[in-house]
């Protein structure tokens, strides 16, 4: 269109004119992160997040205060909308008023297990909210959509290491298959429309902000507190333990180069960790010994998850640096500051009633 011409005109005379992007589960740990980094580059950032208490809001809400902290730093805009993606009359009005330039969609219910309990919930908050963004994102003309998807698509009996052409039609969980559906919707609104749609299969993801029903942040609050933890299985299961910069760094590249094609890439370390040596690294940082509660392995889990980079590599420059020590250590500095006053605001017994968010 002309108006879409002369935008892209602008941008090229202007490289600093700031990019406007919908960030989605911006209260969340990696939507939090990503939208940070956004600022920072100077970027306008129109965060939306529907605020659940799937983990402690104080959490969120401390999300969401290092975030305006970071626009009134930088000088960069923020605007954050408390509501659902499933909402198709508040995004309609966001999409209209807030001339969107890039979709980047984490919002979700992650977690494998709860999705078991609760299927219904898992595809209204996934799949619909995804297919809802899609239509305005194709309505709106938005030059890229990036979304996130999971290496639990990959299931239980693939292969490692796990590669984006593998099959990925036996899901194990209702989570796995919601992840799945979405990144089939993209590709048929990319093959529809041509809407440039990116799906990234995120390899747990751990870091300071590190969401609470995770291995990582559950191991080191219980260890550090001499709670036991359950230990499900012998051990030997295995995890990608992805540090959340490397990934940050996986977003921002797809963000900036939509593709003609449905993409779909693995964002992960491609350094696989069993349990017990995760436990025994977990140790020496928080410097105490676990108490383990031996669990029978859990139906929905896989035994392990470890990424082939090669695409993500060559086409994003993707090179995730961070080992699991370095990671686990830095996770483990916000956990003892800044994790601890989030802690103690959960544990008030009476706690004031929190400011309203701001809504535009
Ligand atoms: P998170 O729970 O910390 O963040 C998700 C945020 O989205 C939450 O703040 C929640 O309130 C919000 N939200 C959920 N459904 C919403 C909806 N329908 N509308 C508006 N807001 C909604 O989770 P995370 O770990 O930051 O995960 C981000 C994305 O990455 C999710 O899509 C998740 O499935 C995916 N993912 C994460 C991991 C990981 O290891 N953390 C691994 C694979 C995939």
């Amino acid at each position: 269109t002309p108006a879409a011409t002369v935008a892209a005109a602008a941008r090229a005379a202007s490289p600093r004119t700031p990019l406007r992007y919908l960030v989605t589960g911006a209260a969340g740990f990696i939507g939090s992160h990503t939208a940070e980094a956004l600022l920072r580059r100077g970027e306008c950032v129109i965060a939306v997040d529907e605020m659940n208490d799937y983990y402690s809001l104080n959490q969120k809400q401390h999300n969401i205060d290092v975030l305006m902290q970071t626009a009134a730093s930088t000088g960069a805009e923020l605007r954050f909308y408390r509501g659902s993606c499933e909402d198709e009359e508040l995004m309609r009005g966001i999409f209209t008023s807030e001339r969107i330039d890039r979709v980047c969609h984490l919002a979700a219910r992650a977690g494998v297990r709860p999705s078991i309990k609760n299927p219904h919930m898992y595809i209204q908050a996934n799949v619909t909210a995804t297919v809802t963004l899609l239509e305005l994102a194709r309505e709106f003309g938005v030059d890229n959509f990036v979304y996130a998807s999971s290496s639990s698509v990959y299931g239980q009996n693939a292969k490692v290491p796990f590669a984006e052409s593998d099959r990925t039609d036996a899901p194990v969980s209702p989570y796995a298959a919601t992840k799945k559906s979405c990144e089939l919707m993209a590709a048929t609104y990319n093959h529809l429309y041509g809407l440039p749609t990116i799906g990234l299969r995120f390899f747990t993801v751990y870091g300071p902000r590190g969401r609470p029903d995770m291995a990582p942040f559950m191991f080191v609050d219980r260890i550090a507190s001499g709670k036991p933890i359950n230990k499900f299985g012998d051990g030997s299961s295995c995890r990608d333990y992805t540090f959340i910069d490397d990934i940050v760094a996986g977003v921002l590249a797809a963000l900036d180069s939509p593709r003609p094609k449905a993409a779909v890439f693995n964002l992960g370390n491609s350094a696989t960790v069993s349990l017990n040596e995760f436990i025994a690294a977990i140790e020496e940082i928080v410097g105490r010994r676990a108490i383990i509660n031996q669990m029978p392995d859990q139906p929905g889990d896989v035994p392990r998850t470890f990424a082939d980079l090669t695409l993500a590599s060559k086409e994003l420059g993707y090179r995730p640096t961070t080992s699991i020590r370095d990671g686990m250590r830095k996770f483990f500095a916000w956990y003892a500051t800044e994790y601890q006053q989030i802690k103690q605001r959960d544990e008030a017994p009476i706690s004031p009633p929190s400011p309203p968010l701001s809504s535009h």
